[in-house]
């Protein structure tokens, strides 16, 4: 699956490059880069993948797993997919103006399925050690289809983000994010 969208359910993780002396808010309403989503999905299909394109993917804190409830009030909001990782990595490449998608190689039904274990870890890696062979030929499918050029508007999504005045951006601050704010900075 190929997620368009996050729910956070995580908490204190470090989600922002910002905040030490320079602020700024990137959209997000769209999360995912919808030129890269695609070609990953073309080239899910290539490689023979079974592709479901679109769909939310919930990031819960863990490391345990969901309880019973948890499992049905996420699938009675309209979540597919659960993890937890994924939605840091997605702010932060943002920030970063770096496309970003992701494949989500399911592994098990988590617990609400009246007719499927519950998730344990035995099942996520017998699953995962099938998924990543799969993960590996979608991946060499996809890096043949990136183009040289990017037409979609991760490159500039920092654009008119950033709200504090450069000359107020305390010099250690500029330097430590200077390869992601240094064009915009100067
Ligand atoms: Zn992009």
């Amino acid at each position: 699956m190929i997620p368009d969208q996050f729910l956070d359910r995580t908490r204190g993780r470090i989600s922002t490059f910002f905040g030490e002396g320079i602020v700024a808010h990137i959209p997000f309403a769209h999360p995912v880069c919808d030129a890269l989503a695609g070609m990953a999905g073309d080239a899910s299909d290539a490689a023979g993948a079974r592709t479901h394109r679109g769909g939310t993917y919930v990031c819960m804190e863990g490391p345990q797993f969901s309880t019973l409830a948890e499992s049905r009030l996420y699938r009675s909001w309209g979540m597919d997919v659960i993890g937890m990782t994924n939605l840091q990595e997605a702010k932060l490449a943002r920030e970063a103006e770096i496309c970003y998608a992701t494949l989500a190689l399911v592994t098990d039904y988590d617990c609400w399925h009246p007719d499927h274990d519950h998730v344990t870890v035995e099942m996520i890696v017998q699953n995962l050690l099938r998924n990543a062979e799969t993960a590996q030929r979608v991946v060499r499918a996809l890096v043949e289809r990136l183009p040289a050029d990017r037409a979609c508007g991760c490159a500039t999504a920092l654009e008119s983000a950033i709200i504090t005045r450069p000359d107020a951006v305390p010099p250690e601050t500029k330097r430590k994010l200077a390869p992601i704010v240094g064009k915009y900075l100067d």
